[in-house]
């Protein structure tokens, strides 16, 4: 495959995408702001890829042509010729949107600006270029190599045909695209964050301990982990920024979050990253 796709972050999600578009066999130059982070970003991939070559399931030649398919750079202009940019750094309105503003700048005519965005309108950024038809949100699910589904979401101006061309992206990616409307947390996270949330109120209120609430909604409902466990994983302050972003933005009390949740991110209690969220996880 001749076509070039752009990422834009090599961070957690970045790297997971910039992966899954090489393994598919596209050409991917990786931007990031600083070299050490580009250098972070390729061994993640190089170690996520070693532990399917340990498995069988890659031989060691494979894992050198994917990460050779793969080019870094500091410098967005590098970007221009990719057909499809995929964006994927940090969750701010003001950076997001400078980021679509220069790729607007720099990228062909035809090409699309997707962005990962947990929260962030589509909508807004699309708004940012002078080519909103052809901005889209795809919000690949972490880690993004092993989930399945990507939660593909419509911009008010976005087209038929961006969205048709992301979806058959998406499956190019070995994922599954799922279609909906840009709108506050889209579903994804409109969904996942209350339940959340009504956990951490359950474990506030003295209903319950830690265990015993992880271990109802694991067994109960079979979730493959607990809200808390799960809360921990995504990272304390990524969840009680969602949650302000729906409570802000839809206007309903019901998104409140939990005083918990707040005092645990003032105390720096981020979940697995600092090595404290719910649970403990030793020095991080
Ligand atoms: P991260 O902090 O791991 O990585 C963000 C990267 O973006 C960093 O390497 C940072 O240096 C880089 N960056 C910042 N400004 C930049 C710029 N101007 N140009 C290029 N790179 C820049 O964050 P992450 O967890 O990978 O999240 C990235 C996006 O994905 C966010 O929008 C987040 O909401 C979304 N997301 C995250 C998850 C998750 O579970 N982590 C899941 C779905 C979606």
């Amino acid at each position: 495959m001749s076509e070039m796709i752009g990422v834009v972050g090599a961070g957690t999600m970045g790297n997971g995408i910039a992966q899954v578009a090489a393994r598919a066999g596209y050409a991917v130059v990786m931007r990031d702001v600083q070299d050490d982070f580009l250098a972070r970003g390729v061994a993640a991939i190089e170690r996520s890829l070693q532990r399917d070559v340990d498995k069988g399931r890659l031989t060691g030649e494979e894992q050198r042509a994917i990460v050779g398919r793969i080019s870094t750079t500091t410098d967005i202009g590098a970007l221009a010729e990719a057909h499809f940019v995929i964006e994927a750094v940090t969750e701010n309105l003001q950076v997001k949107t400078e980021i679509f503003r220069a790729l607007d700048e720099i990228t062909q005519p035809g090409a699309i600006l997707a962005s990962n965005t947990s929260s962030i309108s589509i909508t807004k950024l699309g708004a940012a270029t002078r080519r909103p038809d052809q901005v889209i949100g795809m919000h690949f699910m972490n880690p993004v190599p092993v989930m399945k589904l990507v939660e593909v979401i419509r911009g008010i101006a976005t087209s038929d045909e961006t969205y048709e061309r992301t979806r058959q992206m998406t499956e190019q990616l070995g994922k599954t695209a799922l279609e909906c409307n840009d709108s506050p947390g889209f579903v994804s996270n409109r969904v996942l964050m209350p339940m959340i949330n009504e956990a951490i109120f359950t474990l506030y209120e003295g209903v319950a301990t830690r265990e015993s609430i992880d271990g109802i909604m694991k067994l109960g409902m079979n979730h493959p982990m607990g809200p808390l466990t799960l809360a921990d994983f995504i990272g304390l302050d990524v969840c009680l920024a969602i949650l302000n972003v729906l409570h802000s933005e839809l206007g309903d009390p019901k998104y409140r979050p939990c005083p918990l949740l707040k005092k645990y991110v003032d105390a720096n209690w981020l979940g697995r990253k600092t090595g404290r969220g719910f649970y403990n996880y030793g020095d991080k």
